[in-house]
C-alpha cells in the first residue's frame, strides 16, 4: 500500500470503530489497543475527530467544572512514586494536618463563584477508619452540602469498611475519587504500600453505599500503551461514574523528577481513546495538563473530553480559572455550574484527580 491508500484504510477503520459507538457498540482489547498505537498525526487527528463526536453525541457542549481543597496536605505514610505528598520523599510540597470548616467554606464560596459544580475534600493519608476522623470528615461534608451552591465530593484514599463509605453517603456525599492509576500490571511499580485490590475494594464499598464513583489514572509513569489500555478497559469494568486523566508532573525529589514527559498528541490521542471506550462517563482532564499540553489545552475536549478541574491543584499552582473559561467560551463550550438536587438534574463529577507527581497538580490521594 502506498503511503495515500495507508491513510486512506486507516480512516476507514478509524471511522468504522467510531460510528460503532456512536451506535452503541464497544470495542476491543485488540482494537483499544491498535488505536493506542496510532503514530501519524493524520491518524490521530482523524480519531479526535471521531471522539469528538461522541463526547457531542453523549455530552453535548456543556463542560463540566469541579475544584478540590486539601483538608490534609503532605505526610503521607504510602510510597506511591508519583506523588509527592508522600513522606518517603523530600519534596517542596506544603504539610499540614486537618484543617479546620472555615477554609474548606471558603473554598466552596470560591468555587461558587467560580461557576464550579463540584468541590472535592481530598487528604494525604492512606485511608478512612471509623473514629474520630471519620467524625469530623463527615461533619465537613455535612457543611458543605448545607452550603448548598458546590456538589459535596471527596478524595479520602482506601476504604476497607462498608460502614465507613455509608457514614460518608449519610453525610451527603455525592462523589468519591479513588484512581486505579494504571494497570493492574503496572501497579505494583507504583506502589508497595497498599494494593490494586485494595482500590478495587475501595470502589466496590463506594458503589454499595450509593456514592458516585470518580476513577481515572495518571499517564506518563512509563507505562505501555498496553497498560492504558488495560487501565482504560478496567474502567470500563467498574462502570464508573467520572474519569480524570492526570499527566504526570514531575516534582523535584520525587522519584520520577526527571521522567521524560509525553508528547502532547499521545496524551491527546490517549483521551480519544478513552472517549471511544468510555462514551458516557465524564472525561475529566485534572492535574498536569497546563505543563503537558500546554498550549494545546484546549484541544483535549475536541479529543473527547467534557469535564476540567479548574484552580490550584494539591500540590501546584493552576492557571488562573477565568483563563480556563475563556477558553472553553472561546471553544464554543458552556462550563457548567451546579444546579441543588430537586431543581435541576446536579452535575455528578469527582473530587479531584491526582496529579501525577502528583502533581498535577495534583495528585490522588490514594
Ligand atoms: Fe499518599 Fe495518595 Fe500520595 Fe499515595 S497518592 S502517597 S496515598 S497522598
Amino acid at each position: 500500500m502506498n503511503g495515500a491508500s495507508l491513510d486512506m484504510g486507516h480512516r476507514e477503520w478509524i471511522g468504522g470503530l467510531g460510528r460503532r459507538v456512536l451506535e452503541g457498540g464497544r470495542l476491543a482489547r485488540e482494537e483499544v489497543l491498535a488505536l493506542l498505537e496510532l503514530d501519524r498525526r493524520g491518524d490521530i487527528l482523524e480519531l479526535m475527530a471521531w471522539a469528538n463526536r461522541v463526547r457531542e453525541q453523549q455530552h453535548g457542549n456543556r463542560i463540566r467544572l469541579c475544584s478540590i481543597v486539601n483538608v490534609k496536605a503532605g505526610g503521607c505514610a504510602e510510597d506511591c512514586k508519583f506523588c509527592a505528598q508522600s513522606a518517603f520523599y523530600q519534596t517542596a510540597a506544603p504539610r499540614y494536618g486537618f484543617i479546620e470548616e472555615q477554609p474548606v467554606m471558603q473554598a466552596a464560596d470560591e468555587a461558587a463563584r467560580n461557576g464550579v459544580a463540584a468541590l472535592g475534600i481530598v487528604a494525604a493519608w492512606k485511608g478512612l477508619e471509623e473514629g474520630p476522623l471519620l467524625d469530623q470528615v463527615c461533619r465537613r461534608l455535612e457543611a458543605l452540602a448545607a452550603h448548598g451552591q458546590v456538589s459535596p465530593d471527596a478524595s479520602l484514599g482506601i476504604i476497607r469498611n462498608q460502614r465507613v463509605a455509608d457514614r460518608l453517603a449519610g453525610a451527603g456525599l455525592r462523589c468519591y475519587n479513588h484512581n486505579l492509576e494504571t494497570s493492574r500490571r503496572f501497579f505494583p511499580q507504583q506502589c508497595s504500600t497498599h494494593s490494586y485490590d485494595d482500590r478495587l475494594q475501595t470502589i466496590r464499598h463506594l458503589k454499595a453505599a450509593g456514592i458516585k464513583v470518580c476513577s481515572g489514572g495518571i499517564l506518563g509513569l512509563g507505562e505501555s500503551r498496553a497498560d492504558r489500555a488495560d487501565l482504560v478497559l478496567a474502567l470500563r469494568e467498574l462502570d464508573v461514574d467520572v474519569v480524570p486523566i492526570n499527566i504526570l508532573n514531575p516534582i523535584e525529589g520525587t522519584p520520577y523528577a526527571g521522567q521524560t514527559p509525553l508528547p502532547p498528541l499521545e496524551v491527546l490521542k490517549t483521551i480519544a481513546v478513552f472517549r471511544l471506550v468510555l462514551p458516557r462517563p465524564e472525561i475529566l482532564v485534572a492535574g498536569g495538563r497546563v505543563v503537558n499540553l500546554r498550549d494545546l489545552q484546549g484541544l483535549a475536549f475536541l479529543a473527547g473530553a467534557s469535564a476540567l478541574m479548574v484552580g490550584n491543584y494539591l500540590t501546584t499552582v493552576n492557571r488562573p480559572v477565568e483563563e480556563d473559561l475563556q477558553m472553553l467560551r472561546d471553544l464554543g463550550f458552556e462550563p457548567e455550574g451546579y444546579a441543588a438536587p430537586g431543581r435541576e438534574e446536579a452535575p455528578d463529577i469527582g473530587g479531584h484527580a491526582d496529579d501525577a507527581a502528583p502533581s498535577v497538580v495534583l495528585e490522588t490521594p490514594a
